[in-house]
């Protein structure tokens, strides 16, 4: 959630604020705010709404300085509203900060606070914070040891930070201490980036780019300590830390709309193109398996494990599902997939031989991350399916493997979906390959892998038909999408997807299961999606088609290429094309993406930003 962004260097900061929170609007676009240092004064803006909406109002009334911070929002605590927006400062104007994650314990902090005399303008746990480092501060001058340095800050923002219960990424200005940016992190992800002369912060590369490809990530309790031409870490324990510079690669065009209207669509169809760089020196065909670079596991560990846990939250949760289905399949290994934030505080059984996998887009979404040190802690090992390179859950995981599908600015997750699944893919294969499955049957699940981009440019031809189908149905107030086997998780991810973007209300059931309860919202008016391809059981999911017909309730069926006979049943249908059973969901999940879009566009929906959504979940 939020994101946020700092400057330090010799050039006036606002343009580099500015754009960063552009780049990191997905994460957070309730309000946003920047603060820049300048002559002993620290300058806000701030507003509700959009970065667009804010950069408005700071060319109406600039801010000159260059030090400065900037955030944008996703409201946990307290409204949307100008008032509550970040920067938010602390004591009388001397110190000034912006804040992403929870403070679970403010209501205390802020009691205590209000006791002492500070006053609190905004409803949000962040103020807090604000207050508490200008407190620590006041405690450090007026003991008259401390001058007003940039070492007292660096102690007063410790100070606070050791009283905060929850998660916070912090970066704070002092208002007396001219050309300082403190930094400091738990839970909520930061990054420091080096130029010449002067340096960045923010909440992931993406606002780094073009700018250095010089970058350090923070880790939990530590500090950065930031001027123009100085940086250094320094630990919550007293200790400093080693910097580890690392390459920024991704490249600006990456994030780019190019010929697309919306970053959703062109994510949608970079899929070909994702899931050939998922597969990417993965297949091993001389051994009819999958290899991986960075898993980190020795062939006997991988053959001794008894029980997978998939782990995550939304889309990645789906992604798992699939996963479950693939690994029980073709390997016979029970799998359980578990909701990351339910994960973090239950006691499940695990043996020693059991093994975690977080799957995670961001590779910051805070439950997947808590849930992930809870299974490390027990011992086990712990491995990421995670797209963000650098990220907290790819750094601490003990190994994982990279989604490799780009940066993902949609907020509705699309291609991550496709490459978590296919990763998933790869890695049935090899466990498979370590017990039941045979040579020919990896050789030929390869095969069909290695063919998978080319499905997909197919598949994405129904874009059309998806569009006249979005049309007939788009004012629906309810949706059911209903799937069975490999298509029911597919089913929880299209609609899933509707939700997000369109704000209409959809179930993803099991089809057979729809009689337990949903087939009482069958009606005319409320459209069921059955994903039907041709499959082992597709008689029994045509007689569940059958069943939503009797009521009347309208049916778009996704099948396979060349189904006429679904044609005769249902009202509509959309085509795609033929793969094995187990590949169904990177096929059937890309119609279901289109329609959403589509139905979302039609409703007059920003598909790229969704009322109350946010793209990393970074709070729990
Ligand atoms: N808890 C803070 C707020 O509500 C920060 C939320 C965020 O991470 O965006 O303002």
């Amino acid at each position: 959630m939020c994101g946020i962004v700092g400057y330090v260097g010799p050039k006036p900061a606002f343009g580099y604020l500015l754009e960063g929170l552009f780049r990191l609007e997905y994460r957070g676009y309730d309000s946003a705010g920047v603060a820049l240092q300048y002559e002993k004064t620290i300058g806000i803006r701030k507003k509700t709404g959009r970065v667009s909406q804010l950069a408005e109002i700071c060319k109406q009334n600039p801010i000159p300085g260059s030090c400065g911070i900037g955030h944008t929002r996703w409201a946990t605590h307290g409204e949307p509203s100008d008032l509550n927006s970040h920067p938010h400062t602390g004591g009388n104007g001397e110190v000034v900060l912006v804040h992403n994650g929870v403070i679970e314990n403010y209501s205390l902090l802020r009691d205590r606070l209000r006791a002492l005399g500070y006053v609190f303008l905004s409803a949000t746990d962040t103020e807090v914070a604000a207050h508490l480092v200008a407190y620590q501060l006041q405690v450090a001058v007026d003991a008259g040891t401390n001058p007003l340095d940039a070492k007292t800050c660096v102690q007063a923002v410790e100070a606070a930070a050791a009283q905060i219960k929850g998660t916070y990424g912090l970066a704070v200005l002092f208002r007396d201490v001219p050309g300082l940016l403190v930094a400091t992190r738990l839970g909520s992800p930061l990054v420091v980036g080096i130029g010449r002369g002067e340096h960045f912060l923010a909440s992931d590369a993406s606002p780094l780019v073009g700018n250095t490809d010089q970058i350090v990530y923070l880790k939990d309790h530590e500090t950065a300590v930031i001027t123009a031409d100085s940086f250094v870490l320094h630990h919550h324990d007293g200790t400093a830390p080693a910097v580890s510079i690392q390459a920024l690669v991704q490249t600006s065009r990456d994030t780019e709309l190019g010929e697309f209207e919306h970053h959703m669509l062109k994510e949608i169809f970079e899929q070909p193109q994702t899931i050939e760089n998922a597969l990417r020196g993965r297949l091993d065909d001389e051994e009819a398996t999958a290899k991986f670079g960075g898993l980190n596991l020795d062939p006997q560990t991988l053959r001794a494990i008894d029980r997978i846990v998939l782990t995550g939250c939304g889309t990645s949760w789906h992604a798992g599902l699939v996963g479950e289905y693939l690994i029980e399949g073709f390997a016979r290994i029970p799998v359980e997939v578990e909701y990351a934030s339910e994960l973090r505080y239950r006691n499940p059984p695990m043996s020693d031989r059991t093994m975690i996998f977080a799957i995670t887009q961001s590779g910051e979404t805070a439950d997947t991350l808590a849930a992930m040190r809870e299974c490390k802690r027990k011992g086990h090992p712990t491995l990421a399916i995670c797209n963000t390179v650098g990220s907290s859950i790819a750094r601490e995981a003990d190994g994982g493997i990279y989604l490799h599908a780009g940066p993902e600015v949609g907020v509705a997750s699309t291609k991550a979906f496709t490459s978590q699944v296919t990763v998933l893919t790869l890695l049935s294969l090899l466990l498979g390959r370590m017990r039941h499955l045979s040579y020919p049957e990896g050789t030929k699940i390869i095969g069909q892998l290695r063919a998978m981009p080319d499905t997909i440019r197919q598949t994405l031809k129904c874009f059309d038909q998806v569009k006249q189908v979005a049309r007939k149905y788009y004012t629906a107030e309810n949706f059911l999408y209903l799937g069975r086997l490999f298509n029911f998780p597919v089913a929880l991810e299209g609609a899933l997807k509707l939700k997000e973007i369109s704000y209409i209300h959809a179930e993803g059931y099991p089809a057979a299961e729809m009689k337990h309860g949903p087939i009482a919202l069958i009606e005319k008016d409320t459209p069921s999606v059955f994903i039907a391809p041709r499959c082992e059981i597709y008689p029994k999911v045509m007689s569940n088609l059958e069943e939503v017909k009797a009521r009347r309730g309208p049916v778009i069926a996704i099948a396979c290429e060349g189904d006429t006979k679904i044609a005769e049943l249902a009202d509509d249908v959309i085509y795609v094309p033929e793969v094995e059973e187990y590949l169904q969901p990177l096929v059937t999940s890309i119609p279901l993406q289109l329609l959403a879009y589509q139905i979302a566009i039609l409703r007059g929906c920003n598909v790229d930003r969704p009322r109350n959504l946010a793209k990393s979940v970074t709070v729990e």
